[in-house]
């Protein structure tokens, strides 16, 4: 289902919670904004849709990925960005890395440890970043 984008600052940080396999419907909303989005946007977090669970949706080449509660295990080549987000209006200033090693859970809740570069590792930050109750 399509959700409302929260843009409530009190909402986005708060922290959100580990997510459970209970927590499958939340994926497939975070599918169906991304979806009515894709115009303008390369991810979401559970909390931009009033959720505050774990779980991600990115934009990866043609795939929409899911990750249930994703780590960033590790990065490398930190540089300075701007970025905009669905929930905020214009552009901030932030430094990300260019090479992460993210730990995540797929969307049958395996698990899997993997390496992201350039524009998904980008929005794989940023998405982390709101699960954590950061916004840029
Ligand atoms: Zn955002």
């Amino acid at each position: 289902m399509i959700k409302p984008i929260v843009t409530s600052l009190i909402m986005l940080r708060m922290p959100s919670e580990e997510a459970t396999p209970e927590d499958a419907q939340v994926g497939q909303d975070l599918l169906d904004t991304l979806a009515a989005h894709a115009h303008e946007c390369v991810g979401l977090a559970a909390n931009m849709i009033g959720v505050h669970k774990r779980v991600i949706v990115v934009q990866d080449g043609s795939k929409a990925r899911l990750m249930y509660n994703p780590d960033i295990i590790r990065g490398a080549g930190e540089y300075r960005t701007e970025e905009a987000c669905l929930s905020l209006q214009g552009t901030r200033p932030t430094a990300r890395w260019r090479r992460i090693k993210v730990s995540y859970l797929d969307e049958e809740f395996h698990q899997h440890v993997r390496t992201f570069t350039g524009e998904v590792a980008q929005a794989i930050q940023h998405e982390i970043d709101h699960c954590n109750g950061v916004v840029i």
